[in-house]
């Protein structure tokens, strides 16, 4: 398994690959080509950022049948996928920022795909040929507006509804992983990959059919169930196989909607 993130000195933004404590500086984004300038800056000086930098966020629905269950929805028979903004996109670390106070928001653990190489028309055999690797997310989600309004975009879009990271890990096999997710500490979710209906391969394949994928751009795959909501001052731990977890905190959006 190789590990590469974002990460920020003082000003400086920058990807690079970490190994052991070390972070090893790339020229650009590591989904892009990975040439190294020769600088290694040990991790704890850096600040960990958004490991991705997506032109294309894009979250499946409705992949675990446990999770149509408790949604009292029913499938498809085909992958359900819509468009999140990109600026919802949050670092390990930082503070998700409720919206609406009043509204059910969600958490929603979730195994986050990044494409490697452009992607259009590509069958689910050739599929993983054009993922880079994969990474922890979640899908913040409020509930009401998902309830009153039939696009799941503004719901799940409010800066800071995308956690992810810290990092993303490439040569790992992600077929039968457990994902779990806690909410002070207990356990809320807790699946394994091998439970999604529509398996990496098919997702990347389905989405090429509507659309050209491009490297970098970022699949969230689905929830399984145990979502619930998430309220002030709570801490937010999710965790994939060995991954080094992504925790977040709660607060209430400093200009919060009633
Ligand atoms: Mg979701």
């Amino acid at each position: 398994m190789r590990t590469f993130g974002g990460f920020r000195f003082k000003d400086r933004q920058f990807y690079g690959e970490l190994r052991d404590d070390a972070v090893h500086v790339l020229t650009k984004p590591y989904w892009l080509g990975l040439e190294f300038n020769g600088e290694v800056v040990p991790l704890p000086e850096l600040q960990i950022d958004v490991p991705v930098a997506p032109g294309k966020l894009i979250a499946v629905g409705l992949n675990y049948a446990d999770h149509i269950k408790e949604m009292q929805r029913t499938p498809l028979g085909t992958p359900l996928i819509w468009f999140k903004a990109p600026t919802s996109l949050l670092p390990h670390g930082g503070t998700i920022e409720i919206a609406f106070p009043k509204h059910q928001t969600d958490f929603e653990a979730e195994l986050g795909i990044v494409v490697g190489a452009r992607a259009k028309n590509v069958s689910v055999e050739r599929a993983l040929e054009h993922v880079f690797g994969y990474t922890t997310a979640e899908d913040i989600s409020d509930r009401d507006l998902q309830k009153s309004e039939k696009q799941f975009s503004r719901c799940k879009s409010f800066d800071t509804y995308t956690p992810v990271g810290p990092f993303v890990y490439t040569e790992v096999d992600v077929r039968d992983l457990p994902i779990t997710l806690r909410q002070n500490g207990e356990i809320k979710q807790q699946a394994r990959t091998s439970q999604m209906i529509y398996s990496v391969a098919e997702i990347v394949a389905f989405a090429s059919q509507s659309l050209t994928l491009l490297p970098g751009d970022l699949i969230l795959t689905g929830t399984p169930s145990g979502v619930g909501p998430i309220h002030e001052g709570d801490e937010i731990e999710a965790r994939i196989g060995d991954w080094p977890p992504l925790k977040n905190s709660v607060a209430l959006a400093s200009r919060a909607g009633k």
